[in-house]
């Protein structure tokens, strides 16, 4: 019997290894082809200041609707980096956000985020791309925040520098994404001087057990550094309120706000001022 179940084993598993090269197959035949049949968007999520409680930014995050079904970024920007589609993608994704939310009726006080994958930062296009982006828009280089997730740090530290520092001295932030995840130290911190360091939403999830002392540390050098902080994934008041007490800056997570399209974040802002919270997406 026990033959019998190994044999299964193996079979089971080359069928799961053909399913997921067709998926994968699918994902990047139907990549090349988003665009042009329009089956992006964007969500944006709003990141709150612990201190005045009112939002900061908001993160802007991709969406892919694939024959009526969502696609998790997960899932897709790896395949869009493997393959090269990623610079096509990722700059529709800065000059669409740049032109939706140039119009923002709440105020001049929110800054936009946009992640960027580490294949485009390295690109030697990558900073006109971002200009044009501003510059087609009318959106202040000022108010954009740039995404990069840490784990890029550990190759081309040179170029990434160089990149960070001329996007910097445009106006722009560079925010340090999935901060404690990648390979990246605190002294690298110190190293590339950025403005912003994202923890990771794992901290906060085991924030009872020992995510609180990384979150400590990370606030207290960054703090030294100059750098602003924010806390991924917080999804409960008591995290809320533990991060908070901290010191923390700023605070993201569906207890605040799920991710929007734009047309509702309007809304959303006149209710969230109005003390309704996350009640209503
Ligand atoms: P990220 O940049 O760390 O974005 C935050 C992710 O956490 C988003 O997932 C968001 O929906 C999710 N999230 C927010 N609050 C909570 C919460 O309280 N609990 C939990 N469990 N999750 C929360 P999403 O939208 O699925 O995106 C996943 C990742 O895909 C992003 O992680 C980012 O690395 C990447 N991504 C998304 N949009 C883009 C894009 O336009 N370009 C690039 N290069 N990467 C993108
Ligand atoms: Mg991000
Ligand atoms: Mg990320
Ligand atoms: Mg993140």
């Amino acid at each position: 019997i026990q033959k019998e179940e190994e044999k299964s084993d193996v079979r089971v598993f080359s069928v799961d290894m053909r399913k997921s090269q067709l998926r994968e197959q699918q994902l990047k035949e139907g990549l090349a082809l988003a665009l042009q049949n329009h089956e992006f968007h964007l969500v944006y999520q709003s990141v709150i200041d612990n201190q005045t409680n009112e939002v900061s930014f908001c993160e802007v995050l991709l969406r892919w609707e694939l024959n009526g079904e969502l696609v998790p970024p997960h899932e897709f920007i790896p395949i869009a980096e493997q393959y090269g589609l990623i610079h096509e993608i990722g700059e529709w994704v800065l000059m669409t956000a740049c032109a939706e939310s140039k119009n923002w009726c709440f105020g001049d006080k929110v800054d936009i985020s946009v992640n960027v994958s580490v294949p485009q930062l390295l690109r030697n296009d990558f900073i006109g791309i971002v200009r044009e982006a501003l510059f087609s828009s009318g959106f202040p280089a000022t108010r954009l925040h740039l995404e990069i997730t840490e784990s890029v740090f550990a190759n081309n530290t040179e170029v990434m520098f160089a990149r960070i520092k001329e996007l910097r001295s445009l106006g722009i932030k560079v925010s340090v994404d999935d901060f404690g995840t990648g390979f990246s130290s605190l002294s690298q911190l110190q190293k590339m001087s950025a403005d912003i360091v994202k923890i990771d939403r794992s901290f906060i999830a085991s924030m009872n057990e020992g995510g609180q002392a990384i979150i400590q540390a990370t606030q207290y050098m960054a703090k030294q550094l100059g750098y602003s902080v924010v806390a991924e994934g917080v999804e409960t008041k008591q995290q809320a309120d533990e991060l908070s007490d901290i010191g923390i800056g700023c605070s993201q997570g569906y207890y605040f706000s799920y991710p929007m399209t734009i047309d509702k974040l309007a809304q959303w802002h006149q209710d969230y001022k109005q003390g309704k919270r996350n009640d209503l997406t």
